[in-house]
């Protein structure tokens, strides 16, 4: 891709999370320029349940990233307390990580300033975008930017898409997170186990072998009972679910949501929007990375092909993506928000774990909804 005279870079991205990042290298490395703006400067944190899917796995491997120092995932276990557990494997070979996103994001915004290519301001905040000489224009407090594309990868309350007038309100019912890392000495799981509670879910994942990422994931009222602060509803909840795990004064617990946010659109006059700022349902799957680095790779793809028209193939590419991603999540979310439904799911899922595997799959995105057969259908409404 050729860059007009008069402009920065091909591409200015906002935003170098994950989705940001990554994105930032596959251009980079499919030789067109791009410049990676955030208003942190890294390492810094991220609320996060911090289990990276599969398909997240091996869309690092492709560029080049082992992510040999994070804890491996072989698959999710579900569990009822007093109706057992059922659990799904990672088909693939490479598994899923527990990946500490202090360290993560470091990793991957360095790695983004270090492509060919790439040129990276950190502690540097967009502030507004414009459209001038058929290209655009990103606002920030050291001057503008101007690019043939810009990208908002600047997560779930995406500023980018509330400045092309795309936002949306969060949809109901209204659901929060809190979460936190908890020391779990030599807790030796090596999967993400999600505990269903009364009206909320527990998901874990191991951080380090000492350590795991806790997160409680609820509706306001379910989540806390009168009168009682955030720290003590999160220890609560976790000594419920985990109690090898203990949530101690210097537990540094933090709220998130509410969640299902979804713009109006993901792409139009030359601005796309990737990661949770194009969407994001509900931490419950823990696909919001993986599915986030996913559409960075095929976002790079659309716009090194120089196709006419990109953002029509992107809109359409990510719309199946979104469809995808909601009926999992409302399965999921129908499947816990019912006790009843979810301990006969349980039963049939223990008689036939080979649905939660291929099911597992269809949630990263490797399957489609069509390889779920009739018997893995009945498997997962209890009959
Ligand atoms: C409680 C909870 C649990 C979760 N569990 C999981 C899980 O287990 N597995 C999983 O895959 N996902 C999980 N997720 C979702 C996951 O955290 C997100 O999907 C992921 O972080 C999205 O990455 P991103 O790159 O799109 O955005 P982010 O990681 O949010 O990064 C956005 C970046 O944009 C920057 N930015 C924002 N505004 C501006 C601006 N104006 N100018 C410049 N920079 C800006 C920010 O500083 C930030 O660095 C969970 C989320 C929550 C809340």
């Amino acid at each position: 891709m050729k860059v007009d005279p008069v402009r920065d870079a091909d591409v200015v991205i906002v935003g170098a999370g994950p989705a940001g990042s990554a994105l930032a290298m596959m251009l980079g490395r499919s030789g067109c320029s791009a410049i990676l703006l955030d208003r942190a400067v890294f390492p810094r944190d991220k609320v996060c349940g911090e289990g990276l899917m599969p398909a997240g796995v091996e869309v690092l491997a492709g560029l080049g990233m082992a992510c040999d120092e994070f804890q491996n995932l072989g698959g999710v276990t579900y569990r009822v307390p007093g109706a057992g557990s059922a659990r799904g494997l990672f088909m693939n070979g490479s598994g899923g990580r527990g990946v500490r996103r202090f360290r993560f994001d470091q990793l991957m915004a360095e790695g983004a300033a270090a492509t060919p290519g790439v040129q990276a301001r950190f502690g540097c905040a967009a502030n507004g975008i414009e459209h001038a000489g058929g290209g655009v224009v990103v606002k920030t407090a050291s001057g503008d930017v101007t690019a043939n594309y810009a990208v908002g990868a600047d997560g779930l309350r995406s500023r980018v898409a509330r400045w092309m007038g795309w936002s949306r309100a969060p949809r109901k019912p209204y659901r929060f997170a809190f979460a936190g890392h908890v020391a779990a000495p030599r807790h030796g799981l090596d999967r993400v186990v999600v505990t269903l509670l009364d009206r909320c879910e527990v998901y874990a994942a191991p951080t380090q072998p000492d350590e795991l990422l806790i997160a409680v994931l609820g509706t306001k009222d379910a989540l806390r009972r009168e009168g009682e602060t955030v720290r003590e509803a999160y220890a609560r909840r976790v000594s419920a679910a985990h109690p090898e795990a203990a949530v101690s004064p210097g537990t540094a617990v933090h709220g998130a949501g509410p969640f299902w946010v979804r713009p109006s659109s993901v792409a139009g006059r030359g601005v796309f929007l990737v990661g949770d700022a194009a969407g994001f349902l509900d931490p419950l799957t823990g696909d919001g990375m993986s599915d986030g680095l996913v559409a960075a790779r095929r976002l790079a793809e659309i716009i090194s092909s120089k196709r006419p028209e990109p953002e029509r193939a992107y809109r359409r590419w990510e719309a199946g993506q979104w469809r995808r991603r909601v009926l999992v999540n409302r399965l999921a979310l129908t499947l816990t928000g019912s006790s009843l439904l979810a301990r006969r799911a349980l039963r049939r899922l223990q008689q036939r774990p080979s649905t939660l595997d291929r099911l597992l799959q269809v949630n990263d995105g490797s399957q489609s909804l069509w390889s779920l057969s009739w018997r893995d259908w009945s498997a997962l409404v209890g009959i």
